[in-house]
Order: structure tokens, then sequence, then C-alpha cells
């Protein structure tokens, strides 16, 4: 069997047509097997989805109980036969339960990656290398560019400001899934105790981070309404980015707004958001991580998804690997 009968692009998404079933589709479709809890992975109104718990509870948690037909969740490592088509999930590294999906039959495999990255995370399993024939990345941060410096460093410059400036609130936008979490324990694991403010969109996604064993410590409601001027001076508060640009964020004492972003990595962007103190930590691999995971598959075929697909496939060409963009749409970076 050659890999596009296999896997092949669809409109809906990534589809299986001996298997009968897509991967991350962005239309509903009757079988759905989903890699995260990502809004633009993840989409409601499937007929069935095959996922993580984690993910399952986690797609719950955010379009209600009802957000497909049926649900079966997909143990880590485990085969399935789906129409006589073996499918395994394997941990991705991204955000909690997030999964690369290893897809096979008649000795080809090949592994939908997701999201992932290699950099280590204390909220979520750390990336297995699942070697395979074709091998499917993204390539958000597809740029030698792109390097992502170590997360606990930029940790220490967030403690750094917030000691320095004890008569300012620290405003961190950070995204509700996987980054605000991971943000906050990184703080913990830096020593800071005092309580963290959250949004309240950050509340149910928290909550079940720490049902699943990832202790965030104490969090409090970042809730400004009566609270007197200059309140959460010298505190820390996680918010969704979005939140920043409402009233909400303009009633902390002197906030310095600070953005947790792969993106942060470019000052242009951190200046045209108005970040005064860019944070760059990402849940999506860099070029090193991207380079020296397609390497590590052994895989003979890279196919990139989205994001500087040309950036990657060249540098496939050049390594003797076949790559090939899959021009995919509907995704954009979430979780970053
Ligand atoms: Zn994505
Ligand atoms: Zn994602």
């Amino acid at each position: 069997m050659q890999p596009h009968e296999l896997l092949l692009p669809r409109p809906e998404g990534l589809y299986c047509p001996p298997g009968d079933f897509f991967i991350d589709p962005v239309r509903p479709v009757e079988r759905a097997l989903i890699t995260h809890g990502h809004s633009d992975h993840a989409r409601s109104g499937h007929r069935h989805v095959l996922a993580t718990r984690q993910t399952l509870d986690i797609m719950a948690l955010r379009y209600g109980a009802d957000f497909a037909g049926s649900t079966q969740a997909a143990i880590l490592g485990e085969k399935l036969s789906l129409n006589g088509v073996s499918v395994s999930f394997h941990p991705a590294g991204h955000v909690l339960g997030s999964a690369q999906i290893a897809v096979e039959t008649e000795g080809l495999r090949i592994v939908a990656s997701g999201d992932y990255k290699r950099a280590t995370d204390p909220t979520c399993a750390p990336f297995e290398i699942v070697p395979c024939d074709v091998f499917i990345t993204e390539a958000t941060f597809a740029l030698p560019v792109f390097r992502h410096p170590d997360a606990t460093h930029e940790i220490a410059t967030l403690l750094k400001s917030v000691e320095q400036f004890p008569e300012r609130a620290h405003l961190v936008g950070a995204y509700a899934l996987g980054k605000a979490e991971r943000v906050i324990r990184l703080l913990r694991d830096a020593g800071y105790e005092r309580p963290i403010f959250i949004h309240g969109a950050l509340a149910k996604l928290c909550e079940y981070y720490q049902s699943q064993g990832v202790d965030l410590g104490p969090l409090e409601p970042a809730t400004i309404e009566g609270s007197a001027k200059g309140a959460f001076a010298g505190e820390i508060i996680v918010g969704p980015p979005s939140a920043f640009a409402d009233r909400w964020a303009r009633r902390f004492a002197d906030p310095v707004a600070c953005f947790a972003s792969g993106w942060m990595r470019i000052r242009q962007r951190a200046r045209q958001r108005g970040v005064e103190l860019p944070l760059v930590i990402s849940d999506h691999a860099d070029w090193d991580e991207l380079t020296a995971t397609i390497g590590e598959t052994g895989a003979g075929e890279i196919w990139v998804t989205h994001g500087r697909e040309e950036a990657l496939v060249r540098w496939c060409e050049l390594a003797g690997i076949v790559g090939r963009p899959l021009h995919l749409v509907g995704y954009e970076d979430e979780g970053d």
C-alpha cells in the first residue's frame, strides 16, 4: 500500500479510506480521532470521537457533555483496530492529554503528530518517538530564527520583574489550555508560593489539571469588582490573551503586560501587542526540535500540515528526505 492510500488530505481533514476515519477534522464527520483539546483540532459535532481520556474530558469541559454522538477513550500505547487498520495513541508533550496517532496497515506506519514539543513540560507526559515510514508534522515555528530558550529562564525573568516592581501588578497572557497551567506550574517549580490570581476563563481547566495530579498551588480569582485602586500590586495575574484587551485588564495597579508565547521570540510582534515583558514560552517544537524529531523518527517521508511548510520541506530535501506540504486549512495556533 502507498502512503497516500492510507491517509490523504480532504477538505474535512486527514482521511484514512481503509479505516474510514478522520484525524482532527475541521468539519463534523462520522468518525474522528482527535490528537488534543485545542479548538482548531478538537471540534464538536462528530458522530464518534476516539481520543485519550483527558482529551475527551477537556472537550466536554469546553463544549459540554454532548459534544459528540459517542466517545471512546484511547489508552496510550494500546493498539485498536478500525476496519482492519491499526491505530494507537502516543504522548505528544504538547498539552495535557495530547497524543500523536499512529496509523498502520500491511507494514506501513504513518504517525500524525498533531502539535508537539520536546522541551520539558511538568504539566503533561513527554513526547515519545514512534518510528515510522511517514511522519506528519506541523511547522508553526519552522524557521531557524525560532529557537526557544529554556522556559525556566523566562520564568526567572518574570520573577525578577515582580521583585523589582513591587508596586505593579504583573499580568501574564497565556492561552487557557496548556500554556496558563504550564506557566503556573513553572512558577511553583521556581519556588513562587504566593497565591496566583487567575481570570475566570481559566478556572475550569486549571481545576481539571489539578484533578489530574498537576499541582498548581493556591489559585484565587482575579476579581477586580469593588476592589481598591492599587489592588493586586506585587501580584501575578494570569489570564487568556483576549482578556487583556478589555476593561478587566486596565483596572490593575500599573500593570506590566507579559505574554507567554513562542511568537514573543519576534520583538516586533511583542511591540505590536503592547507587551512590555515578552516571555518566550512555547508549546510547539522550535526549529531544532522539529528537525531533530524528523531525524529520530527515521521516516523517509515527511508531510507538513500547517505553518512554515516551505522552509521545512526544503530542509527535508537537503537532508535526503521526501517532504510534502499538505496545505491543510483550519488550523490556527490557539496553543501558542
Ligand atoms: Zn494546532
Ligand atoms: Zn495545539
